[in-house]
């Protein structure tokens, strides 16, 4: 039993340094990939399942190293740790902003989401940067809607408060991300200028066991608050069927569309005959 709670030892403090070394090669690796402005945005639609039209997109980082796609949660909290999410956030505004321009020659109502991390609040003028984007690119603010997750607002709303505010008077729309995973109070998102819930895919999931009641109580929640819904996540017929059947139509996920690159997405679109 000695012998091997030495060799457990070993093995686990090989395996610590595999990951602080391959943290330390990322954040550098990174680091050159945005100034090289290597990163990509990918789209994945927003769906009215009532009628199979788009509603909008969300905008999701894509960084390949290699032949390797380095998994956004990773590479966005090296960025958030590192400093260097600021800067990452504004090559996904001009990345979208761009984008949008072009899309919206076809499609004039298009929108997109951007999600934001708690650094680019506190790092930098994040409302310049917003708008600089939609002036650069003559979108009206109704072209951005901005993702903050809800654990991110539990924790730190009076810091991000004003600044939301600020937007929101801009004409910015926020999304409540993750919602459902992060413990808000009513009385608190009573008080929050959130536009639209996205209901998390952990919530989803159950549906296929036909477990109904959290989705239920999210819907009405957010019925009661007089918030548009998301479920995100969607992945069978059976948990859109359920979805409409409980009253949330807005659908993101991978039963009517994965992510996608800006090429694939212009396709995607023609071939479904959108809007
Ligand atoms: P998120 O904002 O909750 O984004 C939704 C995630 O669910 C995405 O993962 C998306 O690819 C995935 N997804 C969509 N449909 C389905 C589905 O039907 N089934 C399943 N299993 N998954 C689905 P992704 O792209 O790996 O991004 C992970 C997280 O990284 C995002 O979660 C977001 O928190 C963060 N992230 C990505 N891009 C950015 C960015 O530009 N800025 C910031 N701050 N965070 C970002
Ligand atoms: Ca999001
Ligand atoms: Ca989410
Ligand atoms: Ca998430």
């Amino acid at each position: 039993a000695k012998r091997r709670g030495k060799n457990q030892a070993v093995v686990f403090k090989i395996n610590f340094l595999d990951i602080v070394s391959r943290r330390m090669q990322l954040e550098q690796a990174l680091r050159e990939a945005l100034n090289e402005q290597e990163l990509d945005i990918w789209y994945q639609p927003i769906i009215d399942a009532r009628n199979g039209g788009i509603i909008g997109l969300e905008a999701l980082s894509r960084w390949k190293l290699c032949s390797e796609f380095i998994p956004p949660d990773e590479f966005i909290s090296i960025a958030e740790t590192s400093g260097m999410i600021t800067k990452l956030g504004q090559q996904v505004f001009d990345k979208v902003g761009a984008a949008l321009q072009e899309l919206r020659i076809d499609y004039p109502e298009l929108q997109c989401n951007v999600n934001l991390s708690l650094r680019q609040f506190r790092d930098s003028d994040l409302t310049q940067d917003i708008i600089d984007c939609i002036d650069k690119y003559h979108l009206p603010p109704s072209a951005l809607h901005l993702e903050l997750t809800e654990s991110l607002i539990a924790d730190s709303e009076t810091e991000i408060l004003p600044t939301m505010q600020r937007l929101v008077e801009h004409g910015f729309k926020f999304h409540l991300d993750d919602f459902g995973t992060g413990y808000s109070s009513l009385e608190r998102l009573k008080n929050l200028p959130f536009d639209t819930l996205k209901i998390d895919r952990s919530f989803v999931v159950p549906l296929g066991q036909d477990d109904h009641v959290m989705v239920k109580n999210i819907i009405n929640i957010g019925n009661e608050l007089g918030m548009n819904l998301i479920a995100e996540g969607v992945e069978t017929e059976i948990e859109v069927h359920k979805l409409l059947q409980l009253g949330c139509h807005q659908i993101q996920g991978y039963y009517f569309a994965r992510p996608m690159p800006l090429d694939t997405l212009k396709a995607w679109l023609a071939d479904n005959n959108l809007p």
